[in-house]
Protein backbone atom coordinates (compact mmCIF):
# COMPACT_ATOMS: atom_id res chain seq x y z
CA UNK A 1 0.00 0.00 0.00
CA UNK A 2 0.91 3.49 -0.75
CA UNK A 3 -0.12 6.52 1.69
CA UNK A 4 -0.76 9.24 -0.10
CA UNK A 5 -3.23 11.81 1.12
CA UNK A 6 -5.20 12.22 -2.64
CA UNK A 7 -5.01 8.43 -3.73
CA UNK A 8 -8.07 6.55 -3.12
CA UNK A 9 -7.16 4.14 -0.94
CA UNK A 10 -5.71 6.33 1.37
CA UNK A 11 -8.93 8.28 1.20
CA UNK A 12 -10.96 5.50 2.30
CA UNK A 13 -9.17 4.98 5.16
CA UNK A 14 -8.97 8.26 6.44
CA UNK A 15 -12.40 8.64 6.23
CA UNK A 16 -12.74 5.14 8.51
CA UNK A 17 -10.75 7.15 11.09
CA UNK A 18 -13.64 9.29 11.55
CA UNK A 19 -14.76 6.86 14.29
CA UNK A 20 -12.07 7.46 17.53
CA UNK A 21 -14.23 5.39 19.26
CA UNK A 22 -14.34 2.76 17.09
CA UNK A 23 -10.76 2.78 16.61
CA UNK A 24 -9.42 3.76 20.24
CA UNK A 25 -7.20 0.27 20.69
CA UNK A 26 -5.18 1.49 17.32
CA UNK A 27 -4.70 4.64 17.99
CA UNK A 28 -3.34 3.54 21.49
CA UNK A 29 -0.71 1.59 20.04
CA UNK A 30 1.70 2.33 17.27
CA UNK A 31 3.80 -0.68 15.35
CA UNK A 32 7.67 -0.19 16.60
CA UNK A 33 8.46 1.07 12.79
CA UNK A 34 6.64 3.56 10.26
CA UNK A 35 4.69 1.46 7.75
CA UNK A 36 5.69 4.40 5.18
CA UNK A 37 8.82 6.65 5.49
CA UNK A 38 8.39 9.58 3.14
CA UNK A 39 12.09 10.90 2.20
CA UNK A 40 11.66 13.99 0.63
CA UNK A 41 15.41 14.11 -1.85
CA UNK A 42 14.35 17.72 -3.38
CA UNK A 43 11.60 20.76 -2.83
CA UNK A 44 12.51 22.29 -5.62
CA UNK A 45 10.33 22.12 -8.67
CA UNK A 46 10.17 23.14 -12.67
CA UNK A 47 6.91 23.78 -12.45
CA UNK A 48 4.24 26.04 -11.32
CA UNK A 49 0.75 24.26 -11.19
CA UNK A 50 -1.80 26.01 -10.42
CA UNK A 51 -3.35 24.25 -7.71
CA UNK A 52 -0.22 24.05 -5.95
CA UNK A 53 0.73 25.88 -2.97
CA UNK A 54 4.69 26.89 -3.83
CA UNK A 55 4.05 30.39 -4.04
CA UNK A 56 3.49 29.81 -0.28
CA UNK A 57 7.06 28.02 0.13
CA UNK A 58 9.10 29.46 2.60
CA UNK A 59 10.81 26.89 3.33
CA UNK A 60 14.81 26.55 2.27
CA UNK A 61 15.17 25.26 -1.30
CA UNK A 62 17.90 21.99 -1.73
CA UNK A 63 18.48 18.28 -2.20
CA UNK A 64 19.25 16.19 0.22
CA UNK A 65 23.14 15.05 0.95
CA UNK A 66 23.93 11.74 -0.13
CA UNK A 67 25.48 10.62 2.95
CA UNK A 68 22.11 11.99 5.16
CA UNK A 69 20.30 9.45 3.02
CA UNK A 70 23.10 6.37 3.26
CA UNK A 71 22.49 7.34 6.99
CA UNK A 72 19.12 6.76 6.91
CA UNK A 73 19.11 3.71 4.40
CA UNK A 74 21.89 1.99 6.45
CA UNK A 75 19.42 1.90 9.64
CA UNK A 76 16.82 0.67 7.32
CA UNK A 77 19.05 -2.08 6.60
CA UNK A 78 19.08 -3.45 10.18
CA UNK A 79 14.72 -2.79 10.41
CA UNK A 80 12.97 -6.15 10.78
CA UNK A 81 9.70 -4.44 8.98
CA UNK A 82 11.22 -2.33 6.30
CA UNK A 83 8.87 0.43 5.38
CA UNK A 84 7.79 1.41 2.07
CA UNK A 85 10.08 4.28 1.33
CA UNK A 86 8.83 7.24 -0.94
CA UNK A 87 11.66 9.13 -2.49
CA UNK A 88 10.12 12.32 -2.99
CA UNK A 89 8.69 15.31 -1.35
CA UNK A 90 7.34 18.62 -2.06
CA UNK A 91 9.28 18.78 -5.23
CA UNK A 92 10.00 17.26 -8.42
CA UNK A 93 11.83 14.26 -8.12
CA UNK A 94 14.07 13.85 -11.00
CA UNK A 95 15.52 16.92 -10.87
CA UNK A 96 17.74 15.19 -8.79
CA UNK A 97 20.40 13.44 -10.42
CA UNK A 98 21.24 11.44 -7.65
CA UNK A 99 17.62 9.71 -7.66
CA UNK A 100 18.98 6.28 -9.50
CA UNK A 101 21.24 5.77 -7.13
CA UNK A 102 19.20 6.05 -4.00
CA UNK A 103 16.88 3.92 -5.95
CA UNK A 104 19.55 1.85 -6.07
CA UNK A 105 20.68 1.82 -2.72
CA UNK A 106 17.36 1.89 -0.95
CA UNK A 107 16.83 -1.69 -2.72
CA UNK A 108 20.32 -3.18 -1.88
CA UNK A 109 19.03 -2.02 1.81
CA UNK A 110 15.79 -4.66 1.81
CA UNK A 111 13.65 -1.97 0.88
CA UNK A 112 10.42 -3.65 -1.14
CA UNK A 113 8.46 -1.00 -2.13
CA UNK A 114 10.20 2.15 -3.46
CA UNK A 115 7.84 5.21 -4.60
CA UNK A 116 7.88 8.37 -6.48
CA UNK A 117 5.51 11.14 -7.65
CA UNK A 118 7.16 12.95 -10.51
CA UNK A 119 5.47 15.67 -13.28
CA UNK A 120 7.02 13.47 -16.06
CA UNK A 121 8.73 16.68 -17.31
CA UNK A 122 11.89 15.41 -17.17
CA UNK A 123 11.49 11.74 -17.78
CA UNK A 124 13.29 11.60 -20.99
CA UNK A 125 14.61 8.04 -22.46
CA UNK A 126 17.87 7.97 -20.58
CA UNK A 127 16.28 8.67 -16.89
CA UNK A 128 13.41 6.13 -17.66
CA UNK A 129 16.37 3.74 -18.37
CA UNK A 130 18.29 4.81 -15.05
CA UNK A 131 15.15 4.67 -12.81
CA UNK A 132 14.04 1.32 -14.49
CA UNK A 133 17.51 -0.27 -14.05
CA UNK A 134 17.91 1.26 -10.35
CA UNK A 135 14.79 -0.81 -9.56
CA UNK A 136 12.34 1.67 -8.94
CA UNK A 137 8.94 -0.27 -7.81
CA UNK A 138 6.02 2.21 -8.89
CA UNK A 139 6.30 5.74 -10.09
CA UNK A 140 3.09 8.09 -9.99
CA UNK A 141 2.58 10.61 -13.01
CA UNK A 142 0.34 13.66 -12.36
CA UNK A 143 -0.77 14.41 -15.66
CA UNK A 144 -3.39 17.23 -15.11
CA UNK A 145 -4.31 18.28 -18.47
CA UNK A 146 -6.29 16.47 -21.90
CA UNK A 147 -4.78 18.59 -24.27
CA UNK A 148 -2.31 21.60 -24.72
CA UNK A 149 -4.68 24.22 -23.99
CA UNK A 150 -5.68 22.56 -20.37
CA UNK A 151 -2.50 21.18 -19.76
CA UNK A 152 -0.25 23.72 -20.05
CA UNK A 153 -2.85 26.30 -17.90
CA UNK A 154 -2.98 24.03 -15.46
CA UNK A 155 0.57 22.76 -15.32
CA UNK A 156 2.52 25.54 -15.78
CA UNK A 157 5.77 25.83 -17.50
CA UNK A 158 5.29 22.40 -18.72
CA UNK A 159 5.03 21.17 -22.06
CA UNK A 160 1.97 18.90 -23.06
CA UNK A 161 3.83 17.20 -25.57
CA UNK A 162 6.86 17.00 -24.15
CA UNK A 163 5.15 14.91 -20.98
CA UNK A 164 2.74 12.84 -23.11
CA UNK A 165 6.42 11.71 -25.38
CA UNK A 166 7.82 11.10 -22.28
CA UNK A 167 5.71 8.54 -20.57
CA UNK A 168 5.19 6.65 -24.11
CA UNK A 169 8.80 6.44 -24.13
CA UNK A 170 9.15 5.58 -20.88
CA UNK A 171 6.43 2.39 -21.44
CA UNK A 172 7.96 1.22 -24.57
CA UNK A 173 11.64 1.42 -22.37
CA UNK A 174 10.41 -0.44 -19.73
CA UNK A 175 8.80 -3.34 -22.36
CA UNK A 176 12.13 -3.32 -24.56
CA UNK A 177 13.99 -3.83 -21.14
CA UNK A 178 11.13 -6.59 -20.35
CA UNK A 179 10.30 -5.14 -17.01
CA UNK A 180 7.11 -4.99 -15.26
CA UNK A 181 8.43 -2.24 -12.97
CA UNK A 182 8.26 0.69 -12.16
CA UNK A 183 4.34 0.30 -12.08
CA UNK A 184 2.92 3.43 -13.44
CA UNK A 185 -0.11 5.73 -11.85
CA UNK A 186 -1.31 8.15 -14.32
CA UNK A 187 -3.08 10.68 -12.28
CA UNK A 188 -5.59 13.08 -13.11
CA UNK A 189 -6.59 16.30 -10.98
CA UNK A 190 -10.06 17.76 -12.02
CA UNK A 191 -10.13 21.40 -11.89
CA UNK A 192 -11.23 24.83 -13.07
CA UNK A 193 -7.99 25.46 -14.52
CA UNK A 194 -7.69 22.25 -16.63
CA UNK A 195 -12.08 21.49 -17.82
CA UNK A 196 -12.41 18.63 -15.20
CA UNK A 197 -12.48 16.59 -18.31
CA UNK A 198 -12.13 13.03 -16.26
CA UNK A 199 -13.97 11.33 -19.89
CA UNK A 200 -11.02 12.66 -21.90
CA UNK A 201 -8.39 11.71 -19.76
CA UNK A 202 -9.39 8.12 -19.64
CA UNK A 203 -9.95 7.83 -23.06
CA UNK A 204 -6.08 9.54 -24.05
CA UNK A 205 -4.69 6.72 -21.68
CA UNK A 206 -7.02 3.89 -22.84
CA UNK A 207 -4.57 1.85 -24.26
CA UNK A 208 -1.43 2.60 -23.22
CA UNK A 209 -0.85 1.44 -19.65
CA UNK A 210 -0.15 -1.90 -19.06
CA UNK A 211 -3.23 -2.45 -16.92
CA UNK A 212 -2.57 -6.44 -16.48
CA UNK A 213 0.89 -5.18 -15.27
CA UNK A 214 -0.27 -3.42 -12.64
CA UNK A 215 -0.53 0.05 -14.53
CA UNK A 216 -3.82 1.80 -13.55
CA UNK A 217 -5.47 5.59 -13.67
CA UNK A 218 -5.71 7.52 -10.64
CA UNK A 219 -8.61 10.00 -10.66
CA UNK A 220 -7.64 12.52 -7.71
CA UNK A 221 -9.23 15.61 -6.03
CA UNK A 222 -8.32 19.04 -4.94
CA UNK A 223 -7.45 19.49 -1.11
CA UNK A 224 -6.34 22.36 0.72
CA UNK A 225 -2.46 21.18 1.37
CA UNK A 226 -2.83 21.71 5.17
CA UNK A 227 -4.52 25.82 4.16
CA UNK A 228 -2.26 26.38 1.66
CA UNK A 229 -5.19 26.50 -0.53
CA UNK A 230 -8.83 26.70 0.24
CA UNK A 231 -10.73 24.77 -2.04
CA UNK A 232 -12.32 22.99 0.33
CA UNK A 233 -14.67 24.46 3.05
CA UNK A 234 -13.89 23.37 6.37
CA UNK A 235 -15.64 24.38 9.49
CA UNK A 236 -14.33 24.74 13.11
CA UNK A 237 -15.26 21.53 14.37
CA UNK A 238 -12.69 18.40 14.19
CA UNK A 239 -14.81 15.27 13.53
CA UNK A 240 -11.75 13.05 12.29
CA UNK A 241 -8.50 11.45 13.93
CA UNK A 242 -5.76 11.66 11.23
CA UNK A 243 -3.93 7.99 11.22
CA UNK A 244 -0.54 9.69 9.72
CA UNK A 245 1.73 9.74 13.08
CA UNK A 246 -0.35 5.88 13.39
CA UNK A 247 1.53 4.99 9.98
CA UNK A 248 3.94 7.14 8.26
CA UNK A 249 6.32 9.63 8.91
CA UNK A 250 8.00 12.38 6.74
CA UNK A 251 11.89 13.45 6.08
CA UNK A 252 12.81 16.45 4.66
CA UNK A 253 15.57 17.35 2.73
CA UNK A 254 17.27 18.84 5.37
CA UNK A 255 16.88 16.04 7.70
CA UNK A 256 14.15 17.43 9.79
CA UNK A 257 11.67 15.24 10.54
CA UNK A 258 7.44 15.91 10.30
CA UNK A 259 4.38 14.79 10.73
CA UNK A 260 3.16 14.45 7.02
CA UNK A 261 3.89 15.50 3.82
CA UNK A 262 1.34 18.02 4.41
CA UNK A 263 3.18 20.01 6.21
CA UNK A 264 5.26 21.53 3.25
CA UNK A 265 6.89 24.29 5.27
CA UNK A 266 8.16 21.91 7.92
CA UNK A 267 6.64 24.00 10.51
CA UNK A 268 5.30 20.54 12.60
CA UNK A 269 8.52 18.77 13.25
CA UNK A 270 8.93 16.05 15.68
CA UNK A 271 12.60 15.28 15.71
CA UNK A 272 16.50 15.95 13.24
CA UNK A 273 17.61 12.61 11.21
CA UNK A 274 20.94 14.15 11.48
CA UNK A 275 21.52 13.37 14.81
CA UNK A 276 18.39 11.11 15.57
CA UNK A 277 17.77 7.88 14.66
CA UNK A 278 13.88 7.03 12.47
CA UNK A 279 13.11 4.72 15.43
CA UNK A 280 14.31 7.25 17.98
CA UNK A 281 11.67 9.80 16.86
CA UNK A 282 9.31 7.59 15.74
CA UNK A 283 9.00 6.48 19.30
CA UNK A 284 9.91 9.62 20.92
CA UNK A 285 8.35 12.12 22.75
CA UNK A 286 7.13 14.35 21.12
CA UNK A 287 5.49 11.82 17.86
CA UNK A 288 4.02 10.07 21.15
CA UNK A 289 2.71 12.99 22.34
CA UNK A 290 0.91 14.25 19.31
CA UNK A 291 -0.60 10.35 18.96
CA UNK A 292 -1.90 10.86 22.51
CA UNK A 293 -3.54 14.43 21.33
CA UNK A 294 -4.57 13.22 17.62
CA UNK A 295 -6.11 10.64 19.66
CA UNK A 296 -8.32 12.81 21.46
CA UNK A 297 -8.79 14.93 18.24
CA UNK A 298 -6.67 17.59 20.06
CA UNK A 299 -4.50 19.67 17.35
CA UNK A 300 -4.16 22.66 19.22
CA UNK A 301 -0.39 23.51 18.87
CA UNK A 302 -0.61 22.23 15.34
CA UNK A 303 -1.50 24.15 12.37
CA UNK A 304 -0.93 22.67 9.72
CA UNK A 305 -3.13 20.05 11.00
CA UNK A 306 -6.14 22.65 12.10
CA UNK A 307 -6.38 23.80 8.29
CA UNK A 308 -6.15 20.03 6.96
CA UNK A 309 -8.92 19.33 5.47
CA UNK A 310 -9.10 15.88 6.29
CA UNK A 311 -9.80 16.27 9.90
CA UNK A 312 -12.76 18.39 9.22
CA UNK A 313 -14.65 16.70 6.45
CA UNK A 314 -17.53 13.80 7.34
S1 LIG B 1 4.74 19.43 -10.14
FE1 LIG B 1 3.98 19.01 -8.07
S2 LIG B 1 5.33 20.17 -6.66
FE2 LIG B 1 5.64 20.96 -8.76
S3 LIG B 1 4.27 22.73 -8.91
FE3 LIG B 1 3.15 20.95 -9.74
S4 LIG B 1 2.03 20.08 -7.98
FE4 LIG B 1 3.58 21.49 -7.15
S1 LIG C 1 -1.74 17.84 8.13
FE1 LIG C 1 -2.12 16.79 10.08
S2 LIG C 1 -4.24 16.13 9.94
FE2 LIG C 1 -3.59 16.60 7.86
S3 LIG C 1 -2.89 14.65 6.98
FE3 LIG C 1 -1.11 15.69 7.89
S4 LIG C 1 -0.91 14.92 10.00
FE4 LIG C 1 -2.96 14.44 9.24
Amino acid sequence: MILNARDRVTRGLLSLARTPLLYYPYYRYHLPYPFVLLIENTNCCNARCVMCPRDTLTRKRGFMEFGLFEKIMNELAGARRKPVVHLHGFGEPLLDPLLPERIRLAKSCGIEHTYIVTNGSLLFPETSRKIIDAGLDRMKISFYGTDEESYNATMRRLDFKVALQNIKDFMRIRKELKKRTPKLILQYLPQEANGARIKEFQSLWRSLPDKNGGDCLNISSLDNFGGGRSYNIVGEKIVSVCFYPWTAMSVLWDGSAVTCCMDYNGVQNVGDVNCQSIEEIWNGPVLSAIRRNFGKRDYSGFPTCRNCDWVHRR
